[in-house]
């Protein structure tokens, strides 16, 4: 059984081909997804999504790249966050994907940009830890400031999601936090990501998930196609591959670690 811990499947054609994506996934062995929205509005539907099918839950969202669209409703936005969260406990199992993100920040931008994503990236974390929820880890182009702002607030419980960093970035984080986990998307499938191969094949078992993010990033062998939950098993088959363990002990701790995280009983 694989748990895809991250897709965006209102994105793109997705959306229409509900039955069909939701039915590829089960040929696939994929048993669970987490369902990841961009804001507010979408939120709603996320919980929506998670409701109609016992093996989707949902997370509660707003991306760094978007903080922008709420910065002079920091509070508001947050006590809504928090009044979703309350009605729907048993599905919410995650707050996504707070950090930063300065791919796209000018230079002259970048101290504004910093500021306010941290105010966010600080409130959300406040809004996990109240509810002792897993905090799903975004960032790029951006290591020390994350690592910076989840020490400071004592933040343990997190994912490091599509992970797209080195060794040693995985270290410093798995050193500071024991909850922390690590998330390969299709990302560990391309010849050229080096560096994210060699996390994924020398950190514990016990720290890694497995995640699709599609519609993007579909793994090596789907390239340029659009990904689906279904293709989390590219990327099992991969980190299978790159370590020494047998495939079935792989297989169950991968399995386990996602509904740790998550807090979800089989
Ligand atoms: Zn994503």
């Amino acid at each position: 059984m694989i748990f895809d811990t991250h897709t965006h499947i209102y994105l793109w054609d997705l959306v229409d081909r509900e039955v069909e994506i939701l039915d590829n996934m089960k040929s696939a062995w994929i048993s669970k997804i987490t369902s990841i929205w961009i804001d507010i509005p979408s939120s709603f539907q996320s919980v929506e999504l998670a409701s109609k099918y016992d093996f989707v839950y949902a997370s509660i969202w707003i991306h760094p790249n978007d903080t922008y669209l709420y910065e002079w409703k920091l509070d508001e936005t947050i006590a809504k966050l928090e009044e979703i969260y309350l009605k729907n406990i048993d599905k919410i199992v995650a707050i996504w994907e707070c950090g930063f993100d300065f791919f796209r920040t000018s230079e002259e931008n970048l101290e504004h940009t910093k500021q306010e994503q941290e105010k966010f990236f600080r409130a959300q974390i406040a809004l996990a830890q109240k509810y002792d929820l897993a905090l799903v880890v975004h960032t790029r182009n951006a290591k020390d400031d994350t690592l910076r702002v989840l020490m400071e607030t004592w933040c343990k419980k997190f994912i490091l999601h599509c992970f797209s960093e080195d060794l040693d970035f995985a270290y410093k984080a798995l050193y500071y936090s024991d909850e922390c986990k690590i998330s390969f998307s299709g990302i560990v499938t391309y010849p050229n990501a080096i560096n994210v191969a060699r996390v994924a094949s020398r950190i514990p078992l016990d720290k890694i998930l497995v995640e699709t993010d599609c519609p993007y990033l579909a793994p090596q062998k789907k390239r340029w196609q659009t990904n689906e939950p279904a293709y989390a098993s590219y990327v099992l088959a991969k980190i299978i591959d790159l370590r020494e363990e047998e495939p079935e002990i792989i297989k169950s701790q991968i399995w386990k670690n996602s509904l740790e995280i998550f807090w979800i009983k089989e």
